[in-house]
């Protein structure tokens, strides 16, 4: 069924996910505060709309994909709560902190809104394509709402659980990436360092009980392993600035839980330190870089 959608926020992720929702027949109505993106959205078969609030009226889905919680917070108390049809879906799939997540969750259950926390694992290119990972949180009612416009957009729709649940597994699991992939570069570094060749501890580690993903599918070491933004100049990918923000937002959650982190507190420095020095914009796994010295030279 065609139905009308509100999409706010068309940058670099939000751009090609509103393009694949106009793909698939459905009236999409968009805002940005860029006017670029708003007519590149346009170009791309989406309709213009005068602001957010504009866009949600009579909408029977509101997508979000914005930078950061403070611009989520605000654009539903501004522009989506009050304007969009009781009936409306509402769908965050911004990365943003678990705290703002479910207050505006409660705040849309209190002005009887179904609203769904829906963050996306996978980067500008499964944007473009269609192939995102939704992480959901929401209730039964909600997912299955959801789902029906999530599946335009992604190869895969996950219920996480309750709200704040999508946010939780996705800030969790780049906690785990970020310390896995820090492991791995130190790991590598060191045999290097210990005359073993890379290629060999490549073999070896690969099948043995010190692999992971970071080592198998993403390995930071050029010419070694599957082929992966390591041999691209660590050009494109996933950028260590975007690592960083998820590993701040995994620190703020586990204080606020009382949970002992040392692993993703680390890992958060590193990465702080590599965006320092200039590694914002290369891909996280060019962290390889500050940690083997010899890369430094
Ligand atoms: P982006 O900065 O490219 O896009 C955000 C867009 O929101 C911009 O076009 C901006 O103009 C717009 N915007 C900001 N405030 C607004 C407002 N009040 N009203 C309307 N529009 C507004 O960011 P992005 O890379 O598309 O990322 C979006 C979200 O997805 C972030 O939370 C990010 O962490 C997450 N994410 C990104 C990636 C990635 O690889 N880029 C991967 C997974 C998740």
């Amino acid at each position: 069924r065609m139905a009308r959608v509100a999409f706010i926020g068309l940058g670099n992720m939000g751009g090609g996910m509103a393009a694949n929702l106009a793909k698939a027949g459905h009236e999409v109505h968009a805002f940005d505060l860029s006017e670029a993106a708003l007519a590149h959205a346009e170009e791309r078969g989406s309709q213009r709309a005068a602001s957010a609030a504009e866009a949600c009226k009579g909408a029977d889905a509101v997508v979000t994909m914005l930078p950061a919680g403070q611009h989520v917070a605000a654009v539903y108390r501004d522009s989506v709560f009050g304007h969009a049809q009781a009936s409306a879906i509402l769908m965050d799939c911004s990365t943003i902190d678990f705290a703002t997540a479910r207050s505006v969750e409660e705040e849309a259950a209190a002005q009887g809104y179904t609203m769904v926390d829906a963050p996306v694992s996978g980067g500008i290119a499964a944007a473009e394509g269609g192939t995102l990972t939704f992480m959901v949180g929401g209730s039964d009612e909600g997912f299955d709402k959801a789902r029906e416009y999530l599946d335009k957009m992604g190869k895969a729709v996950i219920h996480a659980g309750d709200a704040g649940a999508g946010q939780a597994a996705k800030i969790v699991n780049n906690m785990l990436l970020g310390a896995t992939m820090a492991a791995t570069c130190e790991a590598f570094a060191l045999a290097k360092k210990l005359g073993l060749d890379q290629q060999t501890f490549f073999d070896i580690s690969s099948k043995a009980s010190g692999q992971s993903w970071s080592m198998t599918s993403y390995c930071p070491v050029p010419g070694v392993g599957p082929e992966t933004p390591a041999d691209r100049n660590y050009e494109g990918g996933f950028m260590a600035q975007l690592m960083l923000k998820d590993l701040k937002l995994a620190m703020e959650a586990a204080q606020a839980a009382g949970a002992y982190t040392p692993m993703g507190a680390e890992a958060e420095e590193l990465y702080q330190r590599f965006v320092n020095l200039g590694g914002g914009p290369k891909d996280f796994s060019a962290l390889i870089k500050m940690i083997d010295d010899s890369w430094q030279k």
